[in-house]
């Protein structure tokens, strides 16, 4: 656990200045609202990064363009099961080729300037959501670790730092789904529950009143793990397809949680 909280790349300290963030309005409270986030900023900490070694090349495998991938690919999974998504930032500056496809609504963009989207402040990310009118929100990364090892993390906040503990109920269901979508029926060896993580992450700092949750599906360190993830791998897609189905898995198993905690909110 020590060693999780060591490597993780998700800033504990030291709150990012924050972007100009554009309100949307128009929140639909009838649907499941959830926000997005995909960590890191591609102009900026990028995350953790390996170097893939395979047969004929190498690859450089960034945490920040895995996370937004698999966010985009999460997004659209929800929309089709008719949840609402807003994102913090969704690489529109930088050409990012999901953006704008026609068989997509355009993303409900929380930063939408491409001058700032990528370079939103850690706290800013929370604040959006819930400027947004999002229910919970879902950071999405992946996690290294400075020795061998691989599997899952969720990381939630302490409520010890002013949170309510909802965040820890909803941290449970989203942890025991993703570890049955991404090791059905325990065959994957050496891929291990490192359980949930408590903490006073940054990024979720913004997010007051509404529950917050950290995806640290796998360890791209982990060098098997960052060939199953490298695009130029065949299998890469099967294994980003796993992920981002047990994130929407647990988005959609969250719901209840999510819920019980606003209810319990309402004078
Ligand atoms: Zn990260």
């Amino acid at each position: 656990m020590q060693m999780v909280r060591w490597i993780c790349a998700i800033a504990t300290a030291g709150l990012a200045t924050a972007a100009a963030v554009t309100t949307v309005g128009g929140a639909q409270p009838a649907a499941y609202r959830v926000c997005l986030d995909p960590g890191h900023e591609p102009a900026g900490d990028v995350g953790a990064v390996t170097q893939a070694s395979f047969p004929g090349g190498e690859y450089e495998l960034r945490e920040v363009d895995l996370n937004l991938d698999v966010a985009h690919a999460v997004r659209r999974r929800l929309l089709e099961l008719n949840v609402e998504v807003v994102m913090t930032w969704d690489g529109a500056g930088l050409g990012w080729p999901e953006t704008g496809a026609p068989d997509l609504p355009p993303a409900e963009i929380l930063s939408p300037d491409p001058e700032t989207s990528d370079r939103l402040g850690l706290k800013a990310r929370g604040v959006a959501c819930v400027a947004a009118g999002a229910e919970v929100m879902f950071s999405v990364h992946h996690n290294a670790l400075p020795g061998p090892g691989n599997g899952l993390t969720t990381l939630y906040r302490d409520p010890g730092f002013g949170q309510k503990d909802q965040d820890r109920a909803v941290a449970q269901v989203v942890h025991a789904t993703m570890w049955d979508a991404l090791n059905p029926g325990k065959r994957s060896r050496g891929f291990v529950d490192f359980g949930l993580l408590r903490g006073d992450w940054a990024v979720a700092r913004g997010a007051i009143d509404i529950p917050a949750v950290i995806f640290e599906p796998v360890v791209i360190s982990d060098p098997q793990e960052a060939l199953r993830l490298t695009p130029t791998i065949a299998q890469a897609g099967a294994r980003r397809l796993q992920i981002v189905e047990a994130e929407v898995a647990a988005i959609v198993a969250a719901r209840p949680a999510v819920r019980a905690g606003l209810a319990g909110v309402s004078p």
